[in-house]
């Protein structure tokens, strides 16, 4: 099964897609850090960003090894 990102059209990692991401990493990378500079207006959720990188980069360390 491939998955294609709606965002940029290159190949992202099929597990992204089972879990229900439409994007490759780096456009879900992207949305996210918009919606963390939406929320900033109220708050800086610090925790909730670093806690996103530790999953992101685990998970390009496995879409390189592939
Ligand atoms: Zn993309």
């Amino acid at each position: 099964m491939i998955a294609v990102c709606i965002e940029c059209w290159e190949e992202y990692n099929p597990k992204r897609k089972a879990l229900g991401y439409k994007t490759c990493l780096e456009c879900g990378a992207v949305n996210a850090q918009k919606a963390i500079a939406h929320k900033k207006k109220c708050s800086a959720p610090l925790f909730n960003k670093g806690a996103y990188q530790y999953v992101g980069s685990k998970e390009v360390a496995k879409w390189i090894g592939r």
